[in-house]
């Protein structure tokens, strides 16, 4: 695919594994898409992260201090609670509801081969209903 200006755009795309230890955590998954990024050659661009599952989802968050990774499961947690009231079957209805809640992409974009993150800025993998093996897709469009 070529834009206005004739620069050959490229799209590449891979499937990660997150394999979770938790019923319910953040892992921080910035290295791993900064790794894909490094091998694809692109250095201007955008990338874009979708997990395939529907209680889980993808965030971007303080990546200094794993407290925060922590708070915010317990924060979710308190404010979307499990409930007796649920009625699907399957008993996990607050993990939907949280992965409803995060999201399940994202974009970011790119500049010298680097992901254009804040300094205290990574992206997390949320589990809500692990622990599981679980996918997540990246595909990067640039140049
Ligand atoms: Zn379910």
């Amino acid at each position: 695919m070529r834009d206005k200006g004739g620069v050959l755009m490229i799209i590449e795309r891979t499937t990660l594994s997150v394999e979770t230890k938790s019923a319910q955590e953040l892992i921080d998954v910035t290295a791993k898409i900064e790794d894909f990024i490094k091998k694809t050659g692109i250095k201007k661009g955008q990338v874009t992260v979708f997990v395939l599952h529907t209680t889980a989802g993808i965030t971007i968050n303080e990546n200094a201090d794993p407290d925060v990774e922590k708070d915010i499961v317990f924060g979710l947690d308190k404010s979307l609670p499990d409930r007796p009231e649920f009625e699907h079957g399957e008993g996990n209805s607050h993990a939907h509801i949280k992965s409803s809640v995060i999201g399940p992409d994202l974009t970011v974009l790119i500049d010298n081969g680097k992901m254009r993150l804040g300094t205290w800025q990574g992206l997390y993998f949320c589990e809500f209903d692990g622990p599981r093996n679980r996918k997540l897709d990246v595909q990067i469009i640039g140049e």
